[in-house]
């Protein structure tokens, strides 16, 4: 167990929602922040009815399908071009996606990740009955018809679906509800999880799947990450042992943010920190 800073939450310029960083941008950021390990982590959104909305990714500066190979392959080379470059840095860096989890996306998951070397496969719940509950702007349209039950009872059927799928080698910020509809719910929505989360964990730590430490939520005015403190001590009782940290970065300035936090958290928990390659999990 130590104190390795790792990112293992980062979106260069090929998720639409991100600025336009390049992935060598980030390596050279992280030789001054002293992280050893970084995974870029690009969004996937595959929910058919949002199609308009999020299935994008961008390449060169342009919107193409996310459906579209060519992003693929260039940001497999563009990755692969970074760690022969890095690699006498001291700085290995690592392919990874993080799957927005929609009913249906499954084949298309399975296809890209049986085609491409992938470090690690990154599992997310960002939108409920098609809408994103991860937006500011558009989250409301949920929240405003659903009572915290209802939410409670939509989040973790999902979640409970993500990790039976198998695609996923972590779940990230599996809290994540908590972002936008605290302010819709108030304090109560750190509660829900209660009674609902405890199978997903079991069934996360019988699969030997790992959950992410996600420090996002500081920069959205919360004390605590995703997963919150009481969260994180029902996953740890559930018998998880793989963990990852990341800051969810979408820009420069958020690369490595509150890692060194989440890394003293895994230690006081005495949880070691895990890296990926070729999607298998080992520890630091
Ligand atoms: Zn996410
Ligand atoms: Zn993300």
């Amino acid at each position: 167990m130590n104190n390795q800073r790792t990112d293992y939450h980062v979106h260069p310029d090929y998720s639409i929602d991100a600025s336009p960083v390049k992935i060598k941008e980030y390596c050279q950021r992280s030789l001054e922040l002293g992280i050893r390990e970084i995974c870029f982590t690009t969004h996937v959104e595959l929910d058919p009815v949002r199609q308009e909305k999020d299935n994008f990714v961008c390449l060169n500066g342009e919107k193409v399908s996310v459906l579209n190979f060519a992003w693929l392959d260039s940001y497999f080379e563009e990755i692969t071009r970074a760690q022969d470059e890095f690699k006498h840095a001291n700085l290995k860096v690592k392919a990874g996606i993080e799957v927005g989890y929609n009913r249906g996306c499954e084949e298309y998951v399975e296809k890209i990740t049986s085609s491409y070397p992938f470090d690690y496969v990154l599992g997310a719940i960002h939108c409920l009955d098609h809408i994103a509950i991860s937006s500011q702007k558009e989250s409301p349209h949920y929240f405003r018809n659903k009572s915290l039950a209802e939410l409670r009872r939509d989040y973790f059927l999902v979640l409970e679906e993500a990790v039976k799928t198998g695609l996923f080698d972590s779940i990230a910020h599996v809290d994540f509800y908590y972002r936008y509809g605290f302010a819709h719910y108030g304090s109560e929505i750190f509660t829900i999880h209660r009674g609902a989360i405890e199978p997903v964990f079991a069934e996360m730590a019988r699969r030997g799947m790992g959950l992410e430490i996600n420090t996002s939520s500081r920069r959205r005015g919360f004390e605590e990450f995703h997963p919150t403190r009481e969260v994180l001590a029902l996953a740890v009782k559930a018998g998880i042992k793989i963990f990852t940290v990341g800051s969810d970065a979408h820009s420069l300035k958020d690369l490595g943010k509150n890692i060194d936090e989440a890394l003293e958290l895994l230690k006081e928990y005495k949880l070691s920190n895990h890296v990926f390659t070729r999607r298998q999990a080992s520890s630091l």
